[in-house]
């Protein structure tokens, strides 16, 4: 059995959908897909978010409406019958209803109960256009087996609860060879619906691959692997044909777009193989991650951009710094804040990470305690295999605030 995962810019459009089945057609295993939001969608249902808990109720629903108006669109082109655009109704409504009903207006709550909506549509899109195309294919619904914690926008995974219910949810027979089903969203024991951040459904697939034993795991996307640089920024990015774990799980979190970081570990943890394959062209080799050893020695640069970089300074000189890394620590966990750089003086810690709503709320309540200062807009480079060359390269005549390295690995943080 092998899980495929579909990105939201593989099936922004008819074609896309079309692409699905042409990719899947060719497969003689039984296969599970995990699909994304269409396009755009996952962005546009944020706003319907701070829309409605901003208590702009008429401002959400109008939002709501354009993306019921595109998803309907997408189902006329890929010329399916009314009663798909009824199953999507359904669901619009239940979305409707809890905006219109709800009293919780907790951000976080209703950013899973609102944003989960696009993978849903998704997938009952393509679910029937491979059932109109002859493709006996059921759709899973991913509530009901990723059981997570009550973080609604970065939900921690139960795994021995999702373990089970993965287990009695795909029950392959010889009828049934093909499910379909989201990523990025789960539920949490009392049955809110939560998602897994931001880019979430590698991670998702990952899960469904690790907990379903499948023997592998393909990522489709918009490149023809993961590239050595992304290839907008840098002329010079190549594909990798091979990486290992530990590099792809590196590259990841420094920023390389083709995965979501927590992507490996599952995988790794049961020693299943990720492929990432291009959409566009099912036939070529892509990039194979594995256990295997890590060979690589070419360059490789991955980018973070909008980083913050927030420095805590005692009010007093009473600097424990042990203390003060720790108490930081926990607050920035405490906001699911990634970061990327610590560094510490006897006199200021900082800390540099994703900005954002959640980075601001933890500059807010480290200020209790002490003195905080930030720069934003920051971009972080880390480039593998370095050289001085690539590194005046890369960082340009930009100020360095902060620059570390190892003997394979420079991270530099740049205005
Ligand atoms: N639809 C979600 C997002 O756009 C999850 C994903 O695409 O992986 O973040
Ligand atoms: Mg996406």
């Amino acid at each position: 059995m092998l899980v495929y995962k579909f990105g939201g810019a593989s099936i922004s459009s008819p074609e896309g959908v079309r692409n699905v089945y042409r990719i899947i057609s060719g497969c003689e295993n039984k296969l599970i897909i995990v699909v994304s939001a269409m396009g755009k969608t996952t962005n546009i249902l944020e706003t319907v978010n701070i829309a409605y808990t901003e208590r702009n109720t008429n401002e959400a629903l109008r939002i709501l409406s354009g993306l019921e108006t595109f998803h309907y669109e997408m189902i006329d082109q890929l010329g399916q019958p009314d009663e798909v655009k009824y199953k999507l109704k359904c669901l619009f409504e239940e979305v409707v209803s809890f905006i219109k009903r709800n009293e919780n207006h907790d951000f976080d709550y209703c950013y899973g109960q609102i944003v989960s909506l696009g993978e849903l549509l998704s997938s009952v899109i393509v679910n029937e256009y491979l059932r109109s195309a002859g493709i006996n294919s059921c759709w899973a619904d991913a509530r009901q087996f990723i059981i997570t914690d009550s973080a609604f926008r970065e939900a921690k995974v139960y795994f021995d609860k999702t373990d089970k219910r993965i287990k009695n949810t795909f029950s392959f027979t010889d009828n049934i060879k093909y499910y379909v089903t989201q990523g990025f969203i789960g539920s949490n024991p009392s049955g809110d619906i939560t998602t897994l951040g931001r880019e979430g459904s590698d991670y998702s697939a990952a899960i469904i691959a690790s907990l379903s034993e499948a023997e592998s795991l393909t990522i489709w996307k918009d490149v023809p692997g993961v590239l050595s640089a992304d290839p907008k920024l840098f002329s010079e990015a190549e594909l990798l044909p091979e990486l290992s774990y530990k590099d792809a799980a590196e590259l990841s979190y420094y920023g390389a777009q083709v995965m979501h970081p927590k992507t490996i570990k599952p995988l790794a943890n049961k020693d299943i193989p990720l492929y990432v394959k291009s959409f566009a062209d099912k036939d070529a080799k892509g990039t194979n991650i594995s256990s295997n050893k890590s060979l690589q020695t070419i360059p490789v640069i991955a980018t973070k951009k909008n980083q913050i970089l927030i420095s805590i300074l005692p009010k007093d000189f009473s600097f424990a710094l042990e203390d003060a890394v720790i108490d930081t620590l926990l607050i920035l966990q405490r906001y699911r804040l990634k970061v990327h750089l610590i560094q510490s003086t006897p006199l200021c810690i900082s800390f540099c990470a994703d900005d954002g709503r959640n980075a601001r709320l933890a500059i807010d309540e480290l200020r209790i305690d002490g003195l905080v200062q930030y720069n934003d807009n920051l971009e972080l480079i880390t480039i593998r295999n370095y050289n001085e060359k690539l590194i005046a390269e890369y960082s340009g005549d930009r100020e360095k605030l902060i620059m570390q390295n190892d003997r394979s690995t420079v991270r530099i943080l740049l205005k």
